[in-house]
């Protein structure tokens, strides 16, 4: 089933210079970006997207860390797409995370683990409502998709 995911790159991974490299890892995997926003967010804006976390010991710090700088949002579309983005970020804390993820690759800490996915297709709807109106985000097809999902290639007989 075609799914939306939010990532998000934290502030560390702007201030790390890894935008590239991570949107880099989305982008070869064959997912489709269809929504993005550059911004500092508020207090209150990190807190929206995080208020599971609401009641845990790490909340303040995570909201602190998350409102300290830019990060860069964005929704990606493809079949499955968040289920296989949180394979792509690895566990939550990078010195845990297995070596190939984006985590694993390049983060060594609780909290500074660079990037931010949807963990379900319920927290998915809700998180990009948070920050898109469905007229931000871009409807348009991507002309690899045959070849991405190898559907329309039917073998010659
Ligand atoms: N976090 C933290 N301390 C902790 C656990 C989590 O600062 O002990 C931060 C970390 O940045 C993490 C975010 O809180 O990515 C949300 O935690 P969650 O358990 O949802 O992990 P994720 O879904 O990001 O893997
Ligand atoms: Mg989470």
């Amino acid at each position: 089933m075609v799914e939306r995911t939010l990532i998000v790159i934290k502030p560390d991974g702007v201030q790390r210079h890894l935008i590239g490299e991570i949107i880099g890892r989305f982008e070869k995997k064959g997912f489709k970006l269809v929504a993005a926003k550059f911004l500092q967010l508020s207090e209150k804006q990190a807190g929206q997207l995080y208020a599971v976390h609401r009641e845990k010991a790490f909340f303040k710090g995570l909201i602190k860390f998350l409102s300290s700088a830019p990060v860069l949002l964005m929704v990606w579309e493809a079949e499955g797409v968040i289920d296989m983005t949180r394979k792509m970020m690895g566990a939550t804390f990078g010195f845990y995370a297995e070596l190939g993820t984006i985590r694993g690759d390049f983060s060594c800490s609780e909290r500074c683990n660079l990037v931010h996915g949807s963990d379900s297709p319920e927290s998915a709807q809700q998180e990009i409502k948070l920050f898109f109106t469905p007229s931000e985000i871009i409807n348009y097809k991507l002309t690899d998709a045959h070849w991405l999902y190898g559907r329309a290639v039917s073998p010659k007989k």
